[in-house]
């Protein structure tokens, strides 16, 4: 029974408020410089906020079609036409989701049942397991180093059963700036095909790659392609984390299946959003320059705070630098987290929050998403941490 004064059965026992929430909230105690969740410091183009004010105006107010307006549909079907040579029909295969967060819900409820095993790789974006959880699923976990070089595919292996019912990947990747090469994708495919298992591709950051890498999609390796559901997001692309506004692609029966659960999870995502996007998307520029913008913010950030001692690997792609301290203290990154935001006035994640068994590998996260002023003072603050 649940009524107010029992005790609750949960069925998430280990689930607090997310790390982000709590270091968002202790940055703002503390009045430090949040370099902390991701999100931009900025906003949106004037010319998305007046496509979004021109709907809202014209009477794009009601429920949005189920699967999502179809002008975006069709808009992601040639912007993914453009950048990997894959069709996607936008009829039966491309779904218009609240955010990648409830792509990836819907995917993981598709294709985990209770027994069934998830191969995630960790350090992993904090959704993914409760999710697999929630639908009695078993995370399997392939543990990297959060600098790691290249992914050692023998021990990925190992790590199939004949439970195993999915993997969940994430390119370019959160926490760590990684992108995954057209070689990891095929060695996916491969086992991903001979185990006959589902792939979740989150590709959130698919458009902030840098040093001239390319992202490559699953959806550009055949032999993941028909097995993938790839979990986009307009959040990070257009500077709109509040729209929540993103989508799913897949094949046309995976699809069908996804949309039975997204049909009763949300019904339909925001409806003049979605035409402002669609809108929006007719100019390639609008998210072909967004590589270079982060770039310049991640080339200030790391230069401003080289001298400190930490050791750094440039972030590959994403809006996250990772800075690992081993050299400067022994403290748990999680304190030093803390401390950093109480003493020194900036806030960052610590990157054990990402493991399930809170490894700490002595690096924290900082977001680069924010105005220039912001990382030289964020920088500067750093200067005067005491080790
Ligand atoms: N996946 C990753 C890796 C993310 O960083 C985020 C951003 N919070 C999401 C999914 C969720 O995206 P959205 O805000 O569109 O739900
Ligand atoms: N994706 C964001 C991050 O990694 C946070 C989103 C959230 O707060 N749930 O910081």
């Amino acid at each position: 029974m649940l009524s107010a004064g029992t005790e609750i059965r949960s069925k998430l026992p280990k689930v607090g408020t997310t790390i982000f929430t709590k270091m968002s909230k202790l940055a703002e105690e503390y009045k430090a410089i949040n370099l902390s969740q991701g999100f931009p410091e900025f906003d949106c183009s004037p010319g998305l906020q007046i496509l979004m004010d021109r709907y809202v105006r014209s009477g794009k107010n009601q429920y949005a079609p189920m699967a999502g307006v179809m002008a975006l549909r069709e808009a992601i079907s040639k912007k993914t036409y453009a950048a990997t040579g894959v069709e996607y029909h936008p009829e039966s295969e491309i779904t218009i989701t609240s955010g990648a967060s409830e792509a990836l819900y819907v995917a993981i409820s598709v294709a985990v049942h209770p027994g069934d095993e998830v191969i995630v790789f960790e350090p992993a974006y904090d959704s993914y397991v409760p999710a697999i959880e929630l639908n009695g699923g078993i995370p399997v976990y392939v543990t990297l180093d959060p600098l790691y070089d290249g992914i050692d595919w023998d021990v990925v292996a190992t790590r199939f059963s004949a439970k195993t019912k999915a993997v969940i990947i994430n390119t370019p990747h959160n926490p760590t700036g990684k992108l995954w090469t057209e070689s990891d994708l095929q060695k996916l495919g491969e086992l991903t095909t001979k185990h006959d298992v589902a792939v979740i591709s989150d590709e959130v950051y698919e458009h902030i790659i840098f040093d001239g890498r390319s992202h490559v999609s699953a959806s550009a390796i055949p032999s993941l392609a028909n097995r993938t559901f790839v979990c986009g997001s307009f959040g990070k692309t257009f500077h709109i984390t509040g729209w929540k506004v993103g989508y799913c692609l897949a094949p046309k029966e995976i699809s069908a299946e996804f949309r039975k659960i997204h049909q009763y999870l949300v019904f339909s995502v925001n409806t003049p959003a979605q035409f402002a996007l669609a809108e929006y998307l007719f100019e390639p520029e609008h998210y072909l320059g967004l590589s270079a913008f982060y770039e310049k913010k991640r080339n200030l950030f790391i230069n401003s705070i080289n001298d400190i001692g930490f050791e750094i690997k440039p972030s590959e792609g994403s809006f996250f630098q990772n800075v690992s301290y081993h050299h400067l203290s022994g403290e748990h990154d999680l304190y030093l987290a803390e401390r950093l935001t109480r003493e020194a006035g900036v806030a960052s994640i610590p990157l054990s929050s990402f493991y399930n068994e809170a490894v700490d590998y002595k690096v924290l996260r900082f977001c680069f998403a924010k105005n220039d002023d912001t990382l030289l003072k964020g920088a500067e603050m750093l200067h005067n941490v005491k080790w």
